[in-house]
Order: C-alpha cells, then sequence, then structure tokens
C-alpha cells in the first residue's frame, strides 16, 4: 500500500496555502455573503504564516509537522477558522504520532481525529452549513473507498470530490453555527466560506498524493 511521507505531507500544505491564497479573493466573496468576509485572508495570513514557518526546514516526522502547521494557525488567524483549522491539524498530528510516513488506514485515522478535533471545538453537527458539511464526507468516502480496496491515491480523489459535493450540498441551507447563523433564513441560497476552504483542503490533498504516486 501506497505510503504518505514527511514530504508528501509537506507537499499538500504547500499546495493549500497557495490555493488559499490564489483563491483569497473567492472565498472572501462567499464570507461577505454570509460573514465578514475575511475568510480568505484569513486563510491567506494563516498558510503564509505556516510556509514562514516551515520554510526553516521540514520537520522529520508527520507529527512534528502537523503540530507545527496547528499552532501557527491558532496563533496567526484571530476568526473561527484559525482555532478550528488550528485543531484539525494539532489533532492530526497526535493520532499520526511520530512516524517519517502514513499508510492509507493512518491517515483516514488522523484525518477522522482532525475531524472530531473541529466537532469538539464548534461542536458542528451535519446540515449546520459548515466547514464540517464538507469534511465529513470527504473523511467517510476515504474510509469507505480504502474498505473497498481502492489504492491510496484513488481513495484521497474520492475523499476530495467527496467534500466538493459537500461544499455545493451548503448552498441551500440555512446556518445553524458562526457568524452566518446570525442571518438565519437569509444565509440560504450562499456556500459556505469554510466548507469552500476544506474542498480546497481535499483537493490538494489529492493532489499532493497523486503527483507522488
Ligand atoms: P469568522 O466567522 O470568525 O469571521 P472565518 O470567516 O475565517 O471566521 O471562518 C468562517 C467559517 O468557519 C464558516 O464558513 C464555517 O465553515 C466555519 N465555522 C464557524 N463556526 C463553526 C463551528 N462552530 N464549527 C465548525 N465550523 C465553523
Ligand atoms: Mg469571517
Amino acid at each position: 500500500m501506497a505510503a504518505i511521507d514527511t514530504t508528501v505531507v509537506a507537499d499538500w500544505i504547500s499546495r493549500f496555502g497557495a490555493a488559499v491564497t490564489e483563491k483569497r479573493d473567492w472565498l472572501t466573496e462567499l464570507d461577505s455573503a454570509i460573514g465578514d468576509a475575511d475568510h480568505g485572508a484569513n486563510m491567506a495570513r494563516g498558510m503564509s504564516a505556516v510556509g514562514e514557518k516551515l520554510g526553516a526546514g521540514t520537520p522529520a516526522t508527520v507529527d512534528e509537522l502537523l503540530k507545527s502547521v496547528g499552532m501557527t494557525l491558532v496563533s496567526s488567524v484571530g476568526g473561527a477558522s484559525g482555532p478550528l483549522y488550528g485543531t484539525f491539524f494539532l489533532r492530526m498530528g497526535m493520532t499520526a504520532g511520530a512516524v517519517s510516513e502514513l499508510d492509507g488506514p493512518g491517515l483516514a485515522a488522523a484525518l477522522r481525529a482532525g475531524l472530531d478535533g473541529i466537532v469538539a471545538r464548534g461542536k458542528a453537527e451535519a446540515g449546520d452549513k459548515t466547514m464540517f458539511d464538507a469534511m465529513a464526507p470527504a473523511v467517510d468516502a476515504l474510509d469507505e473507498a480504502l474498505a473497498a480496496g481502492s489504492s491510496v491515491p484513488d481513495a484521497v480523489g474520492a475523499a476530495a470530490d467527496a467534500a466538493a459535493r459537500g461544499r455545493d450540498a451548503t448552498l441551500p441551507l440555512v446556518a445553524r453555527k458562526g457568524r452566518a447563523s446570525y442571518l438565519g433564513e437569509r444565509s440560504a441560497g450562499h456556500l459556505d466560506p469554510g466548507a469552500a476552504s476544506t474542498a480546497i483542503l481535499f483537493e490538494t490533498l489529492a493532489a499532493a498524493v497523486a503527483d507522488s504516486a
């Protein structure tokens, strides 16, 4: 089974940073419709701080790398998304452990722990119109694909597709968590910005894994 080593994880983080920076205006536009127009800026600022931190050298183990990403996001992003994505990466790192590579089930377990961390922190449930609505289907799809015998690149590709569908499915939802919930019914008819950045998170993971295979 293909393994995802620290270099691939670092490549994922770097691609995620580049993609949220490239899509900063779009993420901000989504947040201007149902929030306070800072999601693109928050993600770009946080991931740029992560890039500077990792520019000094990639840590040897997956947990050190992911914990460093998580701590940097928590400390550099003021919005809700900083602590939520920060917790995601911290929990992912804690579950990955001091290893230099992850196999498919190891990656799936780490991502599941990251998702559980977001839930522990933000209490989001399915259909609340948050990043959970893109992430939970992605992690489920990864588990299902691996259980059905898919290769790791194919399984991560299935997770990315599920995240994109989850993002799109937030469009008609009425927000029940975060700033968008203050709008009540008026939050319907807009994509959730955090679900949009989470779809990018899984798209860049799939690309990093596919290119390393
Ligand atoms: P803020 O809302 O503080 O301005 P951002 O704009 O950066 O922070 O992030 C907003 C995104 O955070 C939302 O689109 C949503 O996906 C996510 N979010 C907000 N609250 C929660 C929560 N309690 N649980 C999960 N995700 C949440
Ligand atoms: Mg915002």
